[in-house]
């Protein structure tokens, strides 16, 4: 298996075609991986096999270690595009989550104000009025939704927390708007059992979910890296082309990723 775990609090920057140049910031410890979901497919790996008893860093390590790279960044003269939440596990999370978006945006304010800030978050604590206000204030709100099928959901994303998808559309509905769904596509087996995502069946009710949430943009994507499982095969480009047009055609702004 060759998952990745990411530096903490800050790694990168990565460069990518797709969003540019993206300094990454990890609210969980660098030695392990933290989530309320446990993804079949997480880059970082299964929760079981990354296990830490590290601490997560505290508010004030975080702002000192982006300032400090914030300000390597503008002597070296190369700003970021964006600066991303995400890395080993789910940020939000984190205890002070808040304030630690407080703290970036008025960080990126002071050094790079044309660079957006965005959080890639499963939304398992987007019912916490703490969390919703700090994704209210992020220019990216990326909330995950692979699925509306509980039974799907439990054994792909495997919530270790209570988790109901009709909830959870209700709750990134109230976003106004103001929130980016992307959503996995797959196929392949877990423990023997298909768990393509690609059919009518699922993806019908997802597209009306998509019509209650209003979402600014909905990307989906597909397998890229090592999977835990080795039983999981990418979606083609023809496939995910094929969902990015019926979503169009709802009046909802899409993108794949391949
Ligand atoms: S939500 Fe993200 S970090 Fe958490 S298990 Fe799934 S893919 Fe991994």
């Amino acid at each position: 298996m060759s998952t990745v775990l990411y530096a903490s609090p800050v790694f990168g920057p990565v460069r990518s075609r797709r969003l540019g140049v993206s300094l990454g910031i990890n609210l969980m410890p660098a030695d392990g991986k933290v989530c309320s979901f446990d993804c079949i497919y997480c880059e970082c790996g299964l929760n079981a096999e990354r296990r830490t008893a590290s601490k997560v860093p505290t508010r004030e390590e975080v702002r000192t270690a982006l300032e400090r790279q914030l300000r390597q960044m503008q002597a070296a003269g190369e700003g970021p595009d964006v600066m991303t939440f995400a890395g080993n596990g789910e940020p939000t999370g984190h205890p002070q989550f808040r304030a630690i978006v407080e703290d970036t945006v008025a960080l990126r304010d002071r050094y790079f104000p044309r660079a957006k800030v965005a959080v890639l978050t499963n939304a398992t604590h987007i019912d916490r009025d703490d969390v919703f206000q700090a994704l209210l204030m992020v220019d990216d709100n990326i909330v995950k939704l692979d699925t509306v099928s509980d039974s799907y959901i439990r054994r792909v994303n495997r919530p270790n927390v209570a988790y109901s998808a009709a909830r959870q559309v209700e709750l990134m509905a109230r976003f106004g708007g103001h929130a980016m769904v992307q959503t996995m596509f797959m196929h392949g087996t877990a423990d023997g059992v298909d768990v393509s995502n690609l059919s009518d069946e699922y993806v019908t009710p997802w597209l009306e979910a998509l019509q209650q949430i209003k979402p600014e943009k909905v990307m989906i994507y597909t397998i890229a890296r090592e999977t835990p499982l080795q039983t999981l095969r990418k979606a083609t480009p023809a496939e995910l082309d094929a969902i990015v047009a019926r979503i169009r055609a709802l009046g909802i702004q899409a993108e794949a990723s391949y």
